[in-house]
């Protein structure tokens, strides 16, 4: 599938939940959450046929998210469903990381069933090494939990970890280092994210904003001056920097201050209540869970539902214009 500026789509990220353990101050609204409803959200079925119609259509790789995905039940038997899929060659999750160390019924840890059902690379996300901010920041007292989480995914062997940070001025801007650090004591990829306007919270304020090229600014005040790295790629918006003594690599996800930032965009982006998104950072999105209910509808209905859906990506993003009140994050799947 080739979109019409050029983009050929090869990934599709899924939010199979629009729930979570924590409550991420830039992700949910702090009042009390009000869930889908379970018949709005995709069954694992109905996903599977999305993803298995996505395949013959040159999707490769999937990238399944929430809310947090590990709240959903039975979420290692869906993951195994979708690495026995033909096509699908890369499997990634993203996760905030607290219930990684959780057992499964038959013993292993959660990371290890991760592992064993074919995932081959995992995001965390980790914003501060403070438990105390952490707590504030999350609205739950997890960080070790988080930590040991990242050690249980190693121990069983996930092959990519990457860590993502979330920019916050006042917040975290003094930790960049200590991020850093334990990065690289971890041995593990850290990417740091621009805010984006994509919740209601107050610390989507522009006193909060802290880009990408002030973050570097303070990294290189201890560091020493960041090296370009652009030939380092990973499946996404990432621009890598290297350390120059340690030549550890920094990611920097500037969605919101780097212009070129949806020139390789290959994504389509799926809400768990089954909303086919062409772009994270704009308002269209499709109802492909109309299409899939209808009980005549064949695979070949989907397939041209995806494609119509493809031709109407946009050039770019419309985070800068256009902000985005009350579709959260959660809902879309970051
Ligand atoms: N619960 C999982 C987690 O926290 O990684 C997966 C879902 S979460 C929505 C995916 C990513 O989106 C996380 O790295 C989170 O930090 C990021 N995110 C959420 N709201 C954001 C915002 N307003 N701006 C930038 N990143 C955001
Ligand atoms: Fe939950 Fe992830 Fe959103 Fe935080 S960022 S509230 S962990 S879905």
């Amino acid at each position: 599938m080739e979109d019409t500026h050029g983009h050929r789509i090869s990934y599709l990220r899924i939010s199979i939940t629009d729930r979570c353990n924590e409550r991420c101050i830039y992700c949910m609204p702090q009042e009390e959450q009000i869930w889908l409803p379970r018949a709005d959200v995709l069954d694992y079925e109905e996903i599977l046929r999305i993803i298995r119609i996505g395949a013959s259509l040159g999707i490769s790789k999937v990238r399944i998210t929430g809310g947090e995905p590990l709240t959903r039940r039975n979420v290692i038997w869906f993951l195994e469903q979708v690495s026995a899929i033909e096509g699908i060659r890369d499997l990634g999750f993203s996760t905030n990381g607290t219930l990684l160390t959780r057992p499964l019924p038959d013993g292993r840890s959660t990371a290890q069933g991760l592992k064993d059902a074919g995932v081959k690379s995992i995001n965390v996300s980790l914003d501060t090494l403070d438990r105390a901010t952490y707590a504030k920041t999350t609205g739950r007292d997890l960080l070790p939990d988080v930590i040991e989480g990242i050690d249980a995914a190693q121990s069983a062997g996930i092959e990519k970890i990457k860590l993502n940070t979330v920019l916050m001025r006042h917040r975290n801007e003094h930790e960049l280092w200590d991020l850093a650090a334990f990065a690289r004591e971890h041995d593990v990829l850290l990417r740091f994210i621009e805010l984006m306007p994509v919740s209601t919270t107050e610390v989507l304020t522009e006193d909060n904003f802290l880009s990408v090229g002030e973050a570097m600014a303070l990294l290189e005040f201890r560091l020493g001056k960041l090296i370009p790295r652009p030939e380092v790629k990973t499946n996404g918006p990432a621009a890598y920097y290297e350390v120059p003594d340690t030549g550890q690599l920094l990611g920097f996800i500037g969605a919101m201050t780097n212009l070129h930032f949806c020139e390789t965009c290959n994504k389509l982006r799926l809400t768990c209540e089954g909303k086919l998104r062409p772009c994270l950072g704009s308002h269209l999105e499709f109802d492909m869970r109309e299409v899939l209910r209808k009980p005549e509808a064949t695979d070949e209905d989907v397939a041209r539902f995806f494609m119509e859906v493809v031709e109407r990506k946009p050039k770019e993003h419309d985070f800068r214009n256009n902000y985005q009140p009350g579709r959260r994050m959660i809902a879309i799947g970051g």
